[in-house]
């Protein structure tokens, strides 16, 4: 079933905006265009905004899934000039300058003036896709609640069992990735496991749970430089994290991982509970545009490498920002799309003044207002311009930082009361798991396989029941002929 899209309320003459994404880019852009004289369609696969920053305290039971992915609609709601729908977007065709979107079996097609592409990125798992059964990313709501649910099944698991190397198994955490992302994971279920959990279990002690964090690079926080690393590698060492570097992971299974050293020798870490968070790989939307442009090309991670002004070659009202866009010198972080979001909705803003000289734009200049990554309870590093610190003032100002860019004075409020609870005191409230958590995303993808698997029976038998036909019809044309 395909529809046209269309607003209503909407004058027909109006500028139309069409915005991919509702993430630090999507959001950030529809906002920007709040008293402009357009008609903005904001389309996105998800029904939130998501504060992927927060999505490692969502995994370990501090934060509730609605803190850190308010609904994007009721951000929006007195926005009157923004319609919301939600859809994956499938196709985009820059000639006809539409985007076709689906949900369930409805597909959408919204045409547009002007476009913009904030669809982000994905985990990569750098052509090993099978990892991700055993080993989930950290990307989606979906990711966090399902590593919530495995972190602390393990720890249920290993109060059952009677064996002791499964005991063991069970107890051992591996995070694939020294990033932000994985030493934030690490030094959390450290932290859990000292103090949340201490005593809530018989046959559990805190010492026997091992945290793993592993890399195939050399340095922890490579983004962050030297010092930073070394500082927070210590830290999390002192919390008990084994830091083991130069590590690449070559298999992952049910019962663990196999890792090869630098020396080129493979050994095993038998583990229950295996979490990635070791590269990105942009939307497919980007080689989708850079396959329509003027020469336009993506780099390796699938990157859209933009015009100086955001664009697609040959599509000057065609922008890609966030994690989408490939420019020297951003960093794949919140700062780049909400600043390409500013950029691109100036522009748009100028041309509808008349202002705007595609050929002449200024191009997007970006400001980095540096880095931070939490590495236990009061301890963090920071980058600000040429500063470097770390320890309990970076934590404040991660924690003053993060408190100001969540959205909505209700989630400010009630996340800041979760932060007290677990850092002042030490319970989490958000520790509650489900069946569903474990295990729907494994049971969705065999489901998907065996529909897919009955549908190409289903193709195939229909296929040679015509083939019998014809040959039928043929048989008795020939009968009657003759
Ligand atoms: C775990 C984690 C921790 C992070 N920590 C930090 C941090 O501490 N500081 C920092 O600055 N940055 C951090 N980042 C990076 C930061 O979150 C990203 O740089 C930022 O979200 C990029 O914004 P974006 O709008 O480009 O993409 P996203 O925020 O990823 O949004 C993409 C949007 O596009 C939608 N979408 C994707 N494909 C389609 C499609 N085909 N059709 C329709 N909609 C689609 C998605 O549903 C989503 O709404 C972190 C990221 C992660 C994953």
């Amino acid at each position: 079933m395909t529809s046209p899209s269309s607003n209503p309320s909407a004058l027909a003459s109006r500028h139309r905006v069409v915005i991919i994404g509702s993430g630090f880019g999507g959001l950030n852009a529809a906002k920007a265009l709040k008293r402009a004289d357009v008609d903005v369609t904001l389309i996105s696969k998800t029904t939130t905004h998501l504060f992927q920053p927060l999505l490692y305290q969502v995994a370990t039971g501090i934060l509730s899934e609605g803190e850190i992915a308010p609904t994007t609609r009721l951000i929006l709601k007195r926005q009157k000039n923004v319609r919301v729908l939600l859809g994956e977007v499938s196709a985009i065709d820059l000639t006809a300058k539409t985007v076709t979107s689906r949900l369930m079996d409805m597909h959408t097609v919204t045409p547009y003036d002007s476009l913009i592409v904030a669809a982000g990125a994905q985990q990569s798992y750098f052509g090993n896709d099978h990892f991700a059964t055993f080993a989930p990313g950290m990307k989606t709501i979906d990711d966090a609640l399902e590593l919530r649910g495995r972190i602390l099944g393990a720890f249920e698991a290993a109060e059952v069992t009677t064996d002791h190397d499964e005991h063991e198994r069970r107890l051992t955490f591996v995070v694939v990735g020294a990033g932000p992302t994985g030493v934030e994971l690490a030094g959390e279920i450290a932290e859990l496991a000292a103090r949340t959990l201490a005593g809530a279990f018989t046959t559990i002690k805190p010492s026997e749970c091992r945290v793993i964090l592993l890399d195939a690079a050399p340095a922890v926080l490579p983004p962050m430089g030297e010092k930073l690393g070394l500082k927070a590698q210590r830290r999390l060492e002192k919390m008990g994290v084994e830091v083991q570097l130069n590590a690449m992971v070559t298999a992952v299974d049910y019962n663990g991982i196999t890792v090869k050293d630098k020396d080129g020798v493979e050994r095993r870490i038998e583990s229950s509970c295996k979490m990635w968070a070791a590269g990105v790989q942009a939307s497919p939307l980007g080689k989708m545009l850079a396959e329509q442009s003027d020469g336009t090309e993506i780099d390796r991670a699938g990157r859209v490498i933009v015009q100086p002004d955001l664009t697609v070659a040959g599509h000057p009202n065609v922008f890609v920002i966030g994690d989408l866009m490939s420019v020297p010198g951003v960093p794949g972080q919140a700062q780049g799309a909400i600043q390409g979001a500013s950029y691109a909705t100036k522009v748009i803003k100028q041309s509808l003044k008349g202002r705007d000289d595609p050929a002449n734009r200024a191009p997007f200049s970006y400001k980095d207002k540096g880095s931070m990554a939490t590495v236990s309870r009061f301890t963090a590093v920071a980058r600000i311009g040429k500063l470097e610190f770390g320890g309990f003032l970076a934590w404040l100002a991660w924690l003053v930082l993060h408190v100001l860019y969540l959205v909505g004075f209700k989630n400010q409020f009630t996340t800041v009361l979760h932060w007290a609870v677990t850092f002042i005191g030490r319970g989490r409230s958000q520790m509650t798991i489900t069946s569903q958590m474990i295990y729907a995303r494994l049971a969705m993808n065999w489901l998907k396989s065996q529909t897919e698997d009955a549908f190409t029976a289903a193709e195939h038998a229909e296929q040679e029941a015509s083939k019998a036909d014809e040959a039928q019809a043929a048989a008795r044309e020939k009968q009657r002929v003759e």
